[in-house]
């Protein structure tokens, strides 16, 4: 591991302006990403600035919806009453990741802005665009299980990680931002990137730009929400698609949905046309079904040598397909 400066500012400006000063410098959350980066030498940081101290820990009540401090661990997210009972479904995808060890340490700010678990990107022997920018994809062509169904490019076709991030991509979420220039406020949607040809960018946000909070609308919908997610094993693994969903029924009919998938695409894909198919729907499977064709209709599933990743369509098909059905019958 290179050796490296730790700093813990008093306030979150300082913070900001140290890390914007120094182009090798790096935010520090709860470590459980960042550390393991560093011993792969993955992320070789000369200034590491602990921020744990000072970004809120506070879950507050905001006109109807939630404010969540990017400093709330991932399992005092999950236990919150007001997120159990509002928005369910990022209380499970919350409890879906990772081990209760992890979540004790993984902060709201640094889960989504978390790294693909590419295991090209976490291997330096290999070429990795995302990691060394210009040298290329191994994954491509190579063991291609993990990645993605959706909006990849020629340079990268890796998947995000986060499954809080699918939740939130889900509930319309903001993401409160400090940086240099002052504050701003940017949908959760708009966080990620594509990869096109700069992989090596996972989110819009600039050096120094200090995650500060995830504002949570008031969303009624939400109420009735569930996150599933399909993986090798039944914990401590990630997925290979996961389905962020909400569901309104009035007079037998779909009035709304919200959906979102996890591992299938370089960020949390809003499935925005599944939606769109079920509005004004009768609920039953075959909407349902229609509802994932219309999605899926321009994935791109990769060759691989472990057999490729074309089995992600069905699965994602029918994992949404299950979900709607379940969440229909809760407003029956
Ligand atoms: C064995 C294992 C299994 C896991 N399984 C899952 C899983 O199934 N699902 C899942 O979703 N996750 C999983 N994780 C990942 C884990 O959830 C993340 O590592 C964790 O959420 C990251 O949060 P952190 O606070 O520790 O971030 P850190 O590691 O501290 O930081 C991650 C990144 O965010 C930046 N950062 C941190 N805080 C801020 C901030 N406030 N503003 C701006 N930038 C910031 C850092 O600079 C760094 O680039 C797993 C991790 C491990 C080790
Ligand atoms: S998929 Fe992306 S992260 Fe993985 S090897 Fe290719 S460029 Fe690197």
């Amino acid at each position: 591991m290179r050796p490296f400066d730790y700093r813990a500012p008093q306030d979150p400006a300082t913070a900001v302006a140290t890390v914007a000063g120094r182009p090798d410098a790096a935010f520090l959350g709860g470590g459980t990403n960042l550390v393991d980066h560093l011993r792969l030498g993955v992320a070789e940081p000369g200034l590491l600035v602990d921020v744990t101290g000072l970004v809120s820990t506070e879950i507050r009540d905001d006109g109807g919806g939630l404010w969540i401090g990017a400093g709330v661990t991932n399992a005092d997210l999950a236990a919150d009453e007001r997120v159990r009972a509002r928005y369910p479904v990022l209380a499970r995808a919350l409890l879906s990741g990772a081990s209760a060890q992890l979540r004790n340490m993984a902060t709201v700010g640094g889960n989504p802005l978390q790294r693909t678990r590419c295991v090209y990107f976490q291997d330096v022997t290999t070429p990795c665009n995302k990691r060394s920018p210009g040298t290329g994809c191994s994954a491509i062509g190579g063991a291609t299980r993990q990645h993605a169904i959706l909006g990849a490019s020629e340079h990268c076709i890796a998947t995000h990680p986060s499954d809080m991030a699918v939740a939130l991509a889900a509930l319309d979420a903001r993401v409160q931002v400090l940086g240099p220039d002052g504050e701003r406020t940017i949908p959760f949607t708009g966080l990620h990137r594509l990869p096109g040809d700069a992989p090596e960018r996972d989110t819009e946000l600039g050096h120094g730009e200090l995650i500060t909070a995830i504002v949570l609308p008031e969303l009624p919908i939400a109420a009735r929400s569930d996150y599933r997610k399909v993986r090798d094993r039944a914990s401590f693994a990630f997925a290979l698609v996961s389905v962020a969903a909400a569901l309104e029924v009035t007079g037998g009919s779909i009035t709304d949905a919200r959906i979102a998938f996890g591992g299938v695409a370089h960020a949390p894909w809003r499935a925005y046309r599944a939606e769109e198919a079920l509005r004004g729907a009768t609920p039953s499977d075959d909407a349902f079904r229609a509802a994932a064709e219309a999605e899926l209709a321009d994935a791109h599933p990769q060759d691989g040598i472990d057999g490729g990743n074309a089995f992600k369509i069905p699965l994602l098909a029918r994992t949404l397909t299950a979900t709607l059905r379940d969440l229909a019958r809760e407003e029956a």
